[in-house]
């Protein structure tokens, strides 16, 4: 897994390549990284690895098999441009024999 995003720096505006690890704090959980031009630490919560764990387990081209939705259709859900509906949830674990908790839940 590569946990890299391109981002602005907030502080000196430069669009850098960030790789960012993730951190925890009590009340929500965020992803960290040094700007390597100011050193300055950028978060970003919630990026586009870090969706439901059904789009880390599974390639989009075979949900989009398997589910009979179009790729865009689940690239848009997964960037959470779309937001995940039970019809989806129901559909995916039926179709990938899976548990709701498995596929959707946080880990
Ligand atoms: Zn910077």
């Amino acid at each position: 897994m590569n946990n890299d995003a391109t981002i602005v720096c907030w502080h000196c505006k430069k669009r850098v390549n960030l790789i960012f690890r993730r951190v925890f704090t009590p009340d929500k959980r965020h992803w960290e990284a040094t700007c390597p031009w100011c050193g300055t630490f950028n978060y970003i919560y919630r990026p586009s690895w870090d969706q439901q764990p059904i789009f880390r387990k599974y390639r989009r081209e075979y949900l989009a098999e398997v589910t009979g939705y179009s790729l865009e259709y689940l690239c848009r859900v997964a960037r959470g441009a779309n937001p995940l509906g039970q019809t989806f949830m129901d559909r995916c674990c039926h179709k990938l024999k899976e548990p709701q908790r498995k596929l959707f839940d946080p880990e």
